[in-house]
Parts: structure tokens; C-alpha cells; sequence
């Protein structure tokens, strides 16, 4: 098949490299103010199911490896590591069926879109913390969203998927058919070897109450902070969320130049306010000495979340990120985390360490395959390609300090583009068989996988 007559057949559009605004649209497909510095031959933004079949029939035809897009957060850019990138974001349909409490969600329906269209059927979804992500590679790579401790990883909840398979079917799978492909698509991420058009999730009933409180600490008492919290979580119900968030004081704080808290945030999903309060001021009972300042229980729905997630995250801003999941001490996680904050480059960066609950519900079988207790993400966030070289050096020294202590890293903000990264996204048993899956279902290996990625890298 030829470029021009993929262009006939699409209802999409279809754009090459050396047609005027390519390079423009490839950045614009990267969220990341840092896009990447190769761009792909082909464009193909999908309008419908058919116009994937054909982007992906076109490549097979032509050799060419196709690099699926859903909203282009996957930090790195990975997004366009491909001769053809297909982009699905416009596959956004929803329909929610309210009698099996289930919901078909196109790849491209984004969380804060998801949250709000169950929110008013009363039903919820363990949908990311950041609002504009949408569906399609945030469950392909697991999925860490909120309440998750009570709802589990979000691919769990992915019960059925369309996916365009490597010789352009369609393929719909579930556990009683095509088993190993659904396997995949719960946490293969970018190693997956189709194309994913609709996601069928299992909803669940919508919390009366989401409430939140906060305790800001300084640095010197993240130790005293990090004991607590191993205390006060080992006993803390599964719907309770609570993460450390380090980052810079508010511009009104008027702090001197490199100071930064340490602030203590909790959100319970509740079945009442009554309940929420309840586990909100249990938590916090015996909260050290020395706030500096606290928020007391205040209602959190989910669009109040996502105000408050999207400040420390502006589209436009330069963004290096990495995370781990540890079952390692949270205190001295934490404390290695703060120390390696203190000599940050950029005062916009921040980093979170999260505790999870031992009531949390775990994984079961599937590609996603790494967790822990505690999960830490460290955002470095700057302007200017100047300051480049010095942020992704801070990134990579700091989490060299708390990698020691990890089981594994979360594919959805993983540092992709470091060589030689000690720390694994599956697990071996999970590698072999996503290895097996791929030579079965993509044997001349249409699309792009990180393998791919790494020697196409070396080659350049
Ligand atoms: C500000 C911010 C906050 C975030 N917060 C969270 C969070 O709270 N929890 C969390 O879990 N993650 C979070 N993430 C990470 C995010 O979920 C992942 O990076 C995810 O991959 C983004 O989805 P995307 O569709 O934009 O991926 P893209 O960047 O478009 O694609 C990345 C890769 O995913 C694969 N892919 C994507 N869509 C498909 C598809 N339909 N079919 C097959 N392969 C596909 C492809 O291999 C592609 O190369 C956050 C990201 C950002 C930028």
C-alpha cells in the first residue's frame, strides 16, 4: 500500500515528513515541553476504528514499525519512537452501562472526562492523579490512580479490550477469549503488541464522601514524619490515600530562596462524611508536634483533586521523572528523597512518597507485575534546554540514592531514556512471557517495543 493511498482510504488525516508542519505536529503530540528529537516518517490520527486497521496494514506492508499515541504523557516522548505513529486520541467515545456497572471508554477519553461522566451516574474509576492524561496508555501501563489501595491498579478493572492486532484485525478479548492478550494489556505498556480502541471497565460505586486533610512539615522533622506514617498507615483502611509531597512553598509563603516542606496529604474515599472524618482524624491523632501549617478535613471531590494536582504540572514546562516501588522502610525513604530534594537545580521540581495501606488490594496475574508498599516519584520540572543536562543529572543522582531499596519501577513515569537502568518494569517471569506473546502475535515485529527503542538509539 502507498502513503497516498492510506490517505484516500482514512477518515482521519494523515501527514508525512515532508509535508509543511510536520515537525509542529509531532511536538504538539508530546505533552512535554521537551519533545523528543527524532520525529516519525508518518502521522496517522485515527478517526475511526477502520483508520487504525489501515495505518496499521500500511506499516506491515511497508516494513515499518508503528508507534501507537493516546494523549502523548509517557514523559520521554516514547510516543513517537516509530516510523508511523498512530494516534487514537481521537477514539473517545463512552458509554456507561449502568445495569452492569461497567463502561466501554475509548483510548482517548481523559481521566478528569472519566471522572466527571461516572461522578454523575454515581459510579467511579480508579482514574489518574493528573487530569489530562487520558485512558489509552495510562491503563496499558498499569494504571496508579486514586484509591487505588480499595480499587486496586486500574488495568485491573479492565475486563474486556478492541485491539487492532499486527496484521491490521481487530481482535475483541476478555478472559474467556483471547486471555494472554488481555493478560498483556494489564500493564504491558509500551511493550504491548496491538493497538488498543476501546477499554471495557468494571465501575465502581461512587464514594458519598472524598474528603482530604494536610499537615505541612519542615525538612528537619521528615524523619520524625517518616516513623509516624509507618505507624499510623499499618493500621490505616484501604480507602485511605497518603502521600508526602516535597516541594517548594507557595510563592505567598515568602521563604527564603531553596527552602521546601514537607507536607503530610491524606484523602479518604468514604461510604459518609461522617466515615471519612472518622478516618481522616484517626490517622492524624498522634501526627507529631511542629506543623507549620494545617488544612483540616475539607471535602475533595474529584474535580477538587485535579485543581489541585494540575498546579505543580503546566503543560509547557520541561519534565524529566522517575519512580520506584519499594518494600523498603517509608522513613528512610523518605529521608534519602528529602535529602537529594535540598540540591535540586529547579525550585518548580517536586517529589512524592506514598504509603500504601497493608489492607490495599494486590495485583493478580497479569503483565503488570512490579509494586510495593511505597511508591515514590521524583518530577524534576524546569524551563530552558540550558538547564537540561543539570536537572536530568539531579534526577538520575537522587533516585541512584533510593534505588538500592526498590522492587521495581512503574513504566507510566519511568526514566526510559537512562542506559543501563538498574531497576526493572516486569518482572523476569513477566519479561519471558510478553517476549513469547510478542514473537507469537507481532512476529515481524510491526510494533515498536522499548528493545526497539534501545537499539534504534545505540544505531543513531
Ligand atoms: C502530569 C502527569 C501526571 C501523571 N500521573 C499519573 C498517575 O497519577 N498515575 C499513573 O498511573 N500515571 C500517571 N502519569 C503517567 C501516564 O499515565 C503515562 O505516561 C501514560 O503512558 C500516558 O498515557 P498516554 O496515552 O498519554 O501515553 P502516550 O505518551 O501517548 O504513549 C506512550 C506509549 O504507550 C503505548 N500506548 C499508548 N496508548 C496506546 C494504545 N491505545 N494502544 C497501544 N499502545 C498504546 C505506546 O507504546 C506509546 O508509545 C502521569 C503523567 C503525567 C504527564
Amino acid at each position: 500500500m502507498e502513503f497516498a493511498t492510506l490517505k484516500r482510504r482514512i477518515r482521519g488525516a494523515a501527514i508525512e515528513v515532508f509535508d509543511p508542519g510536520h515537525k509542529e505536529l509531532c511536538d504538539d503530540l508530546i505533552w512535554n515541553g521537551r519533545k523528543p528529537a527524532s520525529h516519525p516518517r508518518y502521522v496517522v490520527r485515527a478517526a475511526c476504528v477502520e483508520d487504525v486497521q489501515t495505518a496499521v496494514r500500511f506499516a506491515a506492508a511497508n516494513g515499518l514499525k508503528v508507534s501507537p499515541r493516546g494523549g502523548g504523557h509517557n514523559f520521554p516522548g516514547i510516543a513517537l519512537n516509530g516510523d508511523v505513529v498512530v494516534d487514537v486520541s481521537g477514539l473517545d467515545h463512552l458509554h456507561i452501562d449502568m445495569k452492569s456497572a461497567s463502561a466501554q471508554v475509548g483510548p482517548g477519553v481523559t481521566n478528569v472526562r472519566l471522572a466527571a461522566a461516572l461522578d454523575r451516574n454515581a459510579y467511579a474509576f480508579p482514574v489518574g492523579h493528573c487530569a489530562t492524561v487520558p485512558v489509552s496508555g495510562y491503563l496499558l501501563g498499569g494504571g496508579v490512580g486514586w484509591n487505588s489501595g480499595e480499587w486496586g491498579i486500574a488495568c485491573f478493572s479492565v475486563i474486556g479490550a478492541d485491539v487492532v492486532m499486527a496484521d491490521g484485525e481487530l481482535r475483541r478479548v476478555d478472559e474467556s477469549n483471547g486471555s494472554e492478550i488481555l493478560w498483556a494489556v494489564r500493564g504491558a505498556g509500551p511493550e504491548f503488541f496491538g493497538i488498543v480502541t476501546n477499554y471495557h471497565v468494571r465501575l465502581q460505586t461512587a464514594p458519598k464522601a472524598i474528603m482530604s486533610s494536610v499537615h505541612v512539615y519542615l525538612p528537619s522533622d521528615a524523619q520524625k514524619v517518616g516513623e509516624w506514617a509507618e505507624v499510623a498507615m499499618a493500621s490505616a483502611p484501604a480507602n485511605l490515600e497518603f502521600t508526602v509531597k516535597i516541594s517548594a512553598p507557595p510563592p505567598e509563603a515568602n521563604a527564603p530562596a531553596g527552602a521546601f516542606v514537607v507536607a503530610v496529604i491524606a484523602t479518604a474515599f468514604a461510604t459518609s462524611e461522617h466515615d471519612a472524618r472518622e478516618t481522616l482524624n484517626a490517622l492524624f491523632a498522634d501526627a507529631p508536634d511542629g506543623a507549620v501549617e494545617t488544612v483540616d478535613v475539607i471535602p475533595t471531590p474529584f474535580n477538587a483533586l485535579y485543581d489541585l494536582t494540575s498546579v505543580s504540572t503546566p503543560k509547557g514546562k520541561r519534565y524529566a521523572v522517575d519512580t520506584l516501588w519499594s518494600d523498603a522502610s517509608f522513613a528512610e525513604i523518605l529521608k534519602r528523597v528529602v535529602t537529594g530534594y535540598g540540591a535540586r537545580p529547579s525550585m518548580e521540581s517536586f517529589a512524592l512518597v506514598a504509603l500504601r495501606s497493608p489492607l490495599s488490594i494486590e495485583p493478580g496475574d497479569a503483565a503488570f507485575s512490579r509494586i510495593g508498599k511505597v511508591f515514590s516519584s521524583i518530577y524534576t520540572v524546569w524551563d530552558g534546554v540550558e538547564n537540561d543536562q543539570a536537572n536530568m543529572a539531579w534526577l538520575r543522582e537522587t533516585m541512584m540514592e533510593v534505588e538500592p531499596l526498590a522492587t521495581g519501577t512503574y513504566v507510566g513515569e519511568s526514566d526510559l531514556e537512562r542506559q543501563g537502568r538498574p531497576v526493572a518494569i516486569h518482572s523476569p517471569e513477566v519479561v519471558l512471557k510478553l517476549s513469547s506473546l510478542r514473537a507469537k502475535y507481532d512476529p515481524r515485529q510491526t510494533f515498536r517495543s522499548l528493545d526497539v527503542d534501545a537499539a534504534r538509539t545505540s544505531a543513531a
